[in-house]
């Protein structure tokens, strides 16, 4: 079988569920451009968690994780299947790593997202949470872990965003600051370099303290790059654009070169 691609999601604002925009029409298109997947296993930002959990419910619970939107946003209905058979894979391939909780749902990183990718919401999907504690080296190599989920038909998202800093949003600004576009081609460029190495570091890279005030949406790279180490893969570049200022929609997708 051919390995899935893996997929990072820059997600922005939750009101992009309910938008048809540039950005969502990619996200559409890109269902479409991925070989189907038998099943989905998420690592969303918004799973930030003291430990590394899966979820094996059969049907797990869509969540409305977010606050002070439009009701037309928690009237989103994205009833998906979980998959326990790909829930025990991630327990096999992470071993005491990772421990199965249901705490959780299916939460708005990866459903405002896949409404467009796969609105007939007919592919299962299993979220892994990101480790708060964990170094990016260490999240990292949990992807390297999951590497093998790809040739068994799973895709691999991570759903984030590079820059993120929702303490400076300009509401009233459709780019970035330049500090945004900055650190966004700085991350892009080491993507393209395969310098993970550097990366890591990203703390110290200039404006990595305004790009990325708090770990969450970014480090969910860290998994999708574990998950392509050492392949030959080719990228695609998605949605390289900044909006409301201080925020990222640059999306990657890893596929293998053929
Ligand atoms: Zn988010």
């Amino acid at each position: 079988m051919e390995k899935m691609p893996v997929l990072f999601i820059g997600h922005g604002s939750p009101m992009n569920a309910i938008e048809d925009s540039t950005i969502t029409r990619q996200w559409k298109m890109l269902g479409k451009y991925i070989p189907r997947p038998k099943a989905i296993l998420s690592i969303s930002a918004h799973w930030y968690a003291d430990g590394t959990y899966v979820q094996n419910l059969e049907q797990p619970r869509q969540i409305y994780d977010m606050y002070g939107f439009p009701v037309q946003l928690y009237e989103i209905k994205y009833p998906v299947a979980g998959n326990v058979l790909l829930s025990k894979r991630v327990q096999e391939l992470l071993g005491t790593e990772v421990s199965v909780n249901n705490s959780w749902g299916i939460d708005h990183g990866t459903w405002s997202v896949l409404v467009h990718l796969y609105p007939e919401h007919d592919i299962p999907v299993v979220q892994l949470s990101v480790e708060s504690s964990l170094t990016p080296q260490e999240q990292f190599a949990i992807g390297q872990e999951l590497q093998l989920l790809r040739s068994e038909g799973i895709l691999i998202l991570g759903s984030g965003n590079i820059v993120h800093n929702l303490g400076m949003v300009d509401w009233d600004n459709s780019g970035g600051f330049p500090w945004a576009d900055y650190f966004d081609k700085w991350v892009q460029e080491s993507i393209v370099e395969k310098d993970v190495k550097q990366l890591f570091q990203y703390k110290k890279q200039q404006y990595g303290g305004y790009a990325v005030p708090t770990p969450d949406h970014l480090v969910p790279l860290f998994y999708c790059l574990g998950a392509v180490e050492a392949t030959q893969y080719d990228l695609r570049i998605i949605n390289d654009v900044r909006v409301l200022g201080s925020m990222s929609m640059t999306s990657y997708l890893f596929t293998d070169k053929k």
